[in-house]
């Protein structure tokens, strides 16, 4: 005998149920006098982000479950369609092959930019004005902030502000030139801090441990006359470690985060493999490594393109200096942090269960039960599989 169907009146994952479908216009239930109504009638289970069509709903509950679509994603501002990156979207809107009514739209009142579209061309222009950045204008920075009398303009925060603010965020940059025989082995020979307000709070050139092969002058600018008297990479290190843990111990920082500072900026991983330094990834923001800002194949795209896409300036164009990249990936990370998106409240059991196991939020249902669901129920459950940076906001926006 079948065993008698679990009640969904009092399983909490019930939540999900009670909610009445909006769009399910495509999504047929079985019909007791045409068991079979995919036979004589095109049956398309539509998901509700992306809008990909199946014939089987569990088909369209197995694409759900590997999509993780949320409304953290980006969407297109005309027909609301998920896409898995901005560049997505951009393709969807503007590539060779646009959805033409989309397109449409988007070609009178769309940012080229930040791709929203606006009610009308007056709106629009007032924004691009702001949304549009002018370059960085490089301050005077003496060639060498030593390190005892370097200026540290950050605030020493405790963890009640960054409770209250959000926690703090600074950008590094790092320059570096040749090593090896072949001098292709990149050692770190500059380093740019900057805090939230494109302030620098930490420059300094770098002695790297190791003889430098070349200089790499036309992209680094740096001279061998620079690093002479440059402080040791170990001694560098600790500097930025000192600014980054905020008076954090490693092990806190490494866990809760505490005072420690958000580190933003471009390729992290290679600027800390440099620095031959660690720092938790809880606190990383890499503009390279961010979902939505990466190739639809996850490629990253370079800082020089993201700048140009999303900010409207070029970068990089004669010798690379640090503060221009340090502020280029600090002003692209503080307009996705600036996205508004629904604020995210989870039934307690379900933010329990995702602390502790942080997978898929499919595995808490039956087949059974995730067949009943409708497209949109499907869509609420779904959680991103990346940690969106609005969520960094003090006040994440509701809309
Ligand atoms: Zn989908
Ligand atoms: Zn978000
Ligand atoms: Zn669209
Ligand atoms: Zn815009």
């Amino acid at each position: 005998m079948e065993p008698a169907p679990k009640c969904l009146c009092r399983d909490p994952d019930s939540y999900y149920l009670q909610r009445s479908p909006m769009i399910i216009s495509m999504d047929l239930q079985p019909n007791p006098i045409d068991p079979q109504p995919e036979r004589s009638r095109i049956v398309r289970h539509k998901c509700s982000a992306c809008y990909k069509q199946y014939k089987k709903k569990e088909h369209l509950v197995e694409h759900m479950r590997v999509s993780y679509h949320s409304f953290h994603q980006p969407k297109c501002d005309v027909c609301k369609k998920h896409c898995i990156s901005f560049e997505s979207v951009r393709e969807h809107l503007k590539g060779p092959l646009p959805k033409e009514s989309c397109a449409k739209t988007f070609s009178s009142l769309g940012c080229d930019l930040c791709l929203k579209v606006f009610d009308d061309t007056d709106v629009l222009s007032a924004h691009e004005s702001s949304c549009r950045l002018d370059p960085a204008i490089i301050p005077e920075i003496p060639a060498m902030l030593s390190l005892e009398t370097c200026d540290m303009e950050v605030s020493s925060s405790t963890v009640a502000d960054a409770n209250e603010q959000g926690p703090e965020v600074v950008a590094l940059d790092c320059e570096m030139v040749g090593g090896g025989s072949d001098g292709t082995l990149d050692l770190c020979a500059r380093v740019c801090l900057i805090g939230e307000n494109e302030n620098v709070i930490f420059h300094s050139y770098c002695k790297p441990l190791i003889p430098v092969t070349n200089y790499r002058y036309e992209i680094t600018g740096i001279t061998e006359e620079n690093l002479i008297n440059a402080p040791p990479l170990k001694q560098v290190r600790s500097r930025i470690e000192e600014i980054l843990y905020n008076g954090e111990t490693p092990w806190r920082a490494r866990i809760l985060g505490g005072r420690g500072r958000i580190l933003v900026g471009h390729d992290l991983e290679h600027d800390l493999w440099c620095l031959d330094m660690y720092y938790p990834s809880h606190l990383i923001r890499d503009t390279a490594q961010y979902r939505p800002l990466m190739r639809t194949n996850l490629i990253p795209h370079s800082l020089k393109y993201l700048t140009k896409t999303y900010l409207g300036y070029e970068i990089q164009t004669g010798i690379h200096h640090p503060y221009e990249d340090c502020v280029a990936a600090l002003r692209i990370y503080k307009k996705m942090r600036s996205l508004s998106h629904p604020n995210f409240s989870l039934p307690n059991h379900r933010k329990d269960f995702l602390d502790a196991n942080s997978s898929n939020s499919f595995d808490f249902l039956t087949k059974r039960e995730l067949m009943n669901l409708s497209p949109d129920a499907l869509l609420e459950m779904s959680l991103p599989n990346y940690k969106c940076w609005c969520l960094d906001a003090k006040n994440p926006m509701n809309s």
